[in-house]
């Protein structure tokens, strides 16, 4: 793999050189006490010291709605027009490892019996820079799910803290590409990486999908799930949860078809017609949440549909911990 440097000072030009050359650069920006991804033209406003950001990197490539149809009716019939996707050719500098990693989980979603033409377009338009954690808080266990603080699933191009700048390994030819588009900014030298981030595994993940396989109807989904408000803070900031509900927006002459988020903790998201909800319980709502991470997804895709970034523990109203919960089941017998 190439590696490079960058000094702290043309790491700062770097943002308004990329955005000279058309692309749409992201970073994370601080907003009174909120930080999160957003458009920049420059490196004024950027904020890269919070250990991660509320909202993760998944709306630039599945966006909370958008719409994926036209239609219009009269006396002659109906007309459907394709939308096409929005995906300007975007940068995102200064995702964590966790959230670039969340990119070939739902990779593998988006390209399983159809292949997302939305969110393919946006994957291929955008090149992911990470920041290595040299950071981590009581919420963060990258470790106990197969990643870490310095890990290049999902990343372009992978940034380590130097006493000067950057360490900037080159993991991707999107990376290569990025590069190239400002290459006085990178040096062939680099300092030496800071330590990073000492992040402790919480749970043993090879005990988990042999408990969750045997214990679908366990008196531990009701106990666990007892305060959880069904609020949906933690599907909606979680890189990897992906469900969404497709609904029409019609009017007399025509209307819009419209892809939303959605989630599995809120009640009516599994509620039929018929009133019947095959998931009437927040107890079954809870189970399904942990079974499709650490249990269904694996069967199906090989791996687990969570990157550790603790964000659904982080940002729970009730304190809500699903690493309390998983070392609860790692440790069951
Ligand atoms: S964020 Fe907490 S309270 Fe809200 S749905 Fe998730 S677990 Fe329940
Ligand atoms: S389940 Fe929680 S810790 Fe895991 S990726 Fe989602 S928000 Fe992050």
């Amino acid at each position: 793999m190439k590696t490079k440097g960058i000094t702290k000072e043309n790491f700062e030009k770097l943002f308004a050189a990329l955005a000279s050359k058309g692309f749409r650069v992201v970073a994370p920006v601080k907003v009174h006490d909120l930080v999160t991804f957003q458009e920049v033209k420059d490196a004024s406003g950027v904020w890269l010291e919070e250990i991660n950001t509320k909202k993760s990197i998944k709306e630039f490539f599945f966006p909370a709605t958008e719409c994926i149809l036209r239609y219009r009716w009269s006396e002659d019939g109906t007309m459907v027009r394709d939308v096409a996707p929005s995906a300007p050719e975007t940068v995102i500098i200064g995702a964590r490892p966790c959230d670039a990693s969340s990119l070939p989980v739902m990779d593998a979603l988006f390209t399983w019996d159809y292949n997302d033409a939305f969110y393919l377009r946006r994957r291929r338009n955008t090149t992911v820079v990470s920041i290595a954690c040299n950071r981590a808080d009581e919420y963060c266990f990258c470790t106990s799910v197969g990643g870490g603080p310095h890990n290049l699933s999902g990343s372009d191009v992978m940034l380590s803290a130097t006493d000067s700048g950057y360490l900037v390994e080159v993991v991707t030819e999107k990376g290569e590409e990025m590069l190239a588009a400002a290459p006085e900014l990178f040096s062939d030298s680099a300092g030496k990486p800071k330590p990073y981030a000492d992040v402790p595994a919480k749970f043993d993940l090879e005990k988990v999908k042999p408990w969750l396989e045997k214990n679908f109807d366990s008196p531990l989904w009701e106990e666990i799930s007892y305060k959880c408000l069904q609020c949906g803070v933690c599907t909606y900031l979680c890189p990897t949860c992906h469900c969404f509900d497709i609904q029409d927006e019609a009017h007399r002459t025509g209307g819009i078809r419209v892809k939303n988020w959605d989630g599995c903790q809120f009640a009516l998201f599994t509620k039929h017609t018929s009133g019947h909800n095959p998931r009437p319980t927040q107890a079954a709502r809870w189970r399904q949440r942990v079974q499709h991470k650490f249990n269904y997804y694996v069967e199906r895709f090989g791996t687990v549909s969570c990157v550790g970034c603790g964000r659904c523990i982080r940002h729970c109203p009730v304190d809500m911990n699903i690493t309390d919960h998983l070392r609860r089941i790692a440790e069951a017998k």
